[in-house]
Formats: structure tokens, C-alpha cells, sequence
């Protein structure tokens, strides 16, 4: 009999696979502007974009951060990186018997405080206790609804001055050969801050989760205009977004390493544990693809917003190439693959 393995959870290929046999076979996933079978952020549906997250983060609480924080984070930049500005969210929990009550006081605390630093309120809930050994401490789910950004009109026109632009959305499919590639900025710090807090790891770093809604720096991006897609390298990482883009838009991509933002504690910690930090999941960064002509305007939005001082160009893409091409250090060039499953498992 074939079981789930925690492989399938971990956002890479095997992830995809499980979505795509079982979700994708058994429920009806055509509806909608940016419809279930989209596989994107978040659908759009009646001009409304709509997301859902479950948190089963471990450890619950980490460096930077915790399961609150998180969760609230999480489903604040799903909706933006649609193009839509959150208007409200749930919170549903899965509390296990024994679980300690100031903790989850803690942890409602810091999502409190983090949906007020989004602006969005938490307006509806659930909570469920099940007996001890049902569950692990703590899973939290958010959902969240957005509506259409005002800056999202004038975002497409920027596009169109200079090609066609088929959607009314920015998403997964929506890159063209020339788009430059901006990330807001270093990569892998939720990761490497995760596990340093895990049992089993636990390392000396003075890596914080990055962990932090982007509605507001989205928003200034938006403003700008000449965005064709935009994403948050989460389970996964960077390589994850990459592949996800290239294939969804059927165009290669090439991303120059000595521009990559990564931190050096970063890059000592993923040396040592033997993960790439392209992999790893991060939870308050979000990638933005751009026309040509408004990719400085647009990099110089993002370091405004104090998420993205350390925002880079990172490469672009191209028609003449296929898939995910890293060029090194070294002048060499790699093939970045989807991982198959997060090194790091159960890392949001
Ligand atoms: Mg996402």
C-alpha cells in the first residue's frame, strides 16, 4: 500500500507530484480568474484574491520569530505577490493536550503584532484541542482575502508600453524573454534560524528568521510599475521559485552568483550542514520579475522599504537558454534543478 512520505510536504518536485496526482485528480480546479489548477500563490476568484497556509513549523518558536509571526507573515504575502492588498484574515488552531497556556498566549501576541504591522486584521478563527500525541504542540492555519491592488492597473500599462500583456494579474506564467530578475534581498535565513533552534542541529548563529509581511514594499514596487510576476521563495527557496517560473512560462532564466544576496553566517551555516542555500526556505522575501526599462526605478522602490535596503538584480530572462542557469563565481555555468523535497523540512 503507498503512504505519504514527509518528502511530498517539503515544497519541491515531490510536493508538486502529490498536489498534481491527488488534489489536482480529485477536485474541480478550473474556477476562477487565477483558478485552483494555477497552482499560484493564491487564486483570484470574483476579483478576490484568496489564500490558506497550515503551519506545523518545528520548533514553534525560533530566532526572529515564531509560529505566530509566521503564520500571519506568510499569508499576508500570498495575497500581495497577486497584486491584491490584504483586507482580512482567519486563524485556525490545533492546540494538543498538555500544550503550555503562556506560550500560546506568546504566540497569538506576536501574530496580533504582526498583522498590525501589515495593516490587516485577523477577523475570524477557529480553535480545536486533541489529546496528547495527536498533534505537535501546535498547527496554526491563516487564511487570507485580498483585493485588487489601486496600483495594479497602472503596473500592466507599464508593461504594455512595450509588449503585450495577456493577464490582469501578475503571476506564475507571466515572464518574458528580458525580464530582470530583483530579489528584496539575502536568502536562506529563515532556514539556517530554524535549524539552529532544532533539536538535533542546534549551532551558535546570530541568524534571525527574516520572517516579515512585504505588503508595504510590494505596494511601492506596484506603484512604480513594469512588474510581470512576483513570487516569495518559501518551502524550497530560490531555486524552487526559479524552476516554478521558467516552467509556468516556458522561459529560461540565468541568475549571476556573485550577485545573490547571502549572508555570510548564512553561507557558514549551510557549508557546514551541506545544504545549498538556493534551497532553503525564507518567509519575508519576495522575488519580482521586471520589464527592462523599469527594473532600476523598480530596484530603487524596493531599497527604499526598510525589508529591502539589501534588495539586488539578480539576472534575467532569456529565450535562448532552457530552464534555471546559474553562472558562478568562477565564470562556469550550473543547472539550478527543483529541489525534490526542502532540505529542511517542516521549516513554515
Ligand atoms: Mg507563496
Amino acid at each position: 500500500m503507498s503512504k505519504i512520505t514527509l518528502s511530498q510536504g517539503a515544497g519541491g518536485e515531490k510536493m508538486q507530484e502529490l498536489i498534481r496526482n491527488f488534489v489536482l485528480k480529485e477536485l474541480e480546479h478550473d474556477y476562477g480568474e487565477v483558478p485552483l489548477s494555477a497552482l499560484d500563490d493564491a487564486a483570484i476568484v470574483d476579483g478576490i484574491a484568496f489564500t490558506t497556509d497550515t503551519y506545523t513549523v518545528k520548533p514553534l518558536f525560533f530566532p526572529g520569530g515564531n509560529i505566530g509571526s509566521l503564520a500571519v507573515a506568510g499569508t499576508v504575502n500570498d495575497v500581495s505577490v497577486m497584486g491584491a492588498y490584504p483586507v482580512a484574515l482567519s486563524c485556525g488552531m490545533i492546540i494538543e493536550e498538555g500544550f503550555p497556556e503562556s506560550d500560546l498566549r506568546t504566540i497569538l501576541a506576536s501574530a496580533n503584532l504582526t498583522a498590525r504591522k501589515a495593516d490587516v486584521k485577523i477577523v475570524t478563527g477557529d480553535t480545536k484541542v486533541v489529546e496528547k500525541g495527536a498533534a505537535d504542540g501546535l498547527f496554526v492555519n491563516t487564511s487570507g482575502i485580498g483585493k485588487r491592488s489601486p496600483h495594479l492597473d497602472g503596473n500592466i500599462d507599464r508593461i504594455r508600453t512595450s509588449r503585450r500583456y495577456p493577464w490582469n494579474w501578475p503571476n506564475d506564467s507571466g515572464l518574458s524573454d528580458g525580464d530582470v530578475l530583483i530579489v528584496s534581498g539575502p536568502i536562506g535565513n529563515h532556514g539556517v534560524a530554524l535549524l539552529s533552534a532544532r533539536e538535533g542541529y542546534g549551532f551558535e548563529t546570530t541568524i534571525r528568521t527574516d520572517a516579515a509581511p512585504l505588503n508595504g514594499l510590494i505596494e511601492s514596487a506596484l506603484k512604480i510599475g513594469g512588474i510581470t510576476a512576483m513570487k516569495d521563495p518559501t518551502r524550497g527557496g530560490l531555486a524552487n521559485l526559479l524552476n516554478e517560473w521558467s516552467e509556468k512560462s516556458n522561459i529560461g532564466l540565468t541568475v549571476k552568483e556573485e550577485d545573490l544576496p547571502i549572508d555570510s553566517g548564512v553561507l557558514s551555516a549551510c557549508e557546514m550542514l551541506g545544504i545549498d542555500p538556493l534551497e532553503i526556505g525564507n518567509e519575508g522575501k519576495v522575488v519580482f520579475a521586471v520589464v527592462p526599462e523599469a527594473s532600476k526605478d523598480v530596484l530603487d522602490a524596493v531599497k527604499a522599504s526598510p525589508e529591502g535596503r539589501h534588495a539586488m538584480i539578480i539576472g534575467e530572462a532569456s529565450s535562448d537558454i532552457d530552464g534555471v542557469v546559474l553562472e558562478t563565481y568562477t565564470g562556469g555555468k550550473r543547472i539550478v534543478e527543483s529541489p525534490i523535497g526542502d532540505p529542511v523540512p517542516r521549516i513554515c
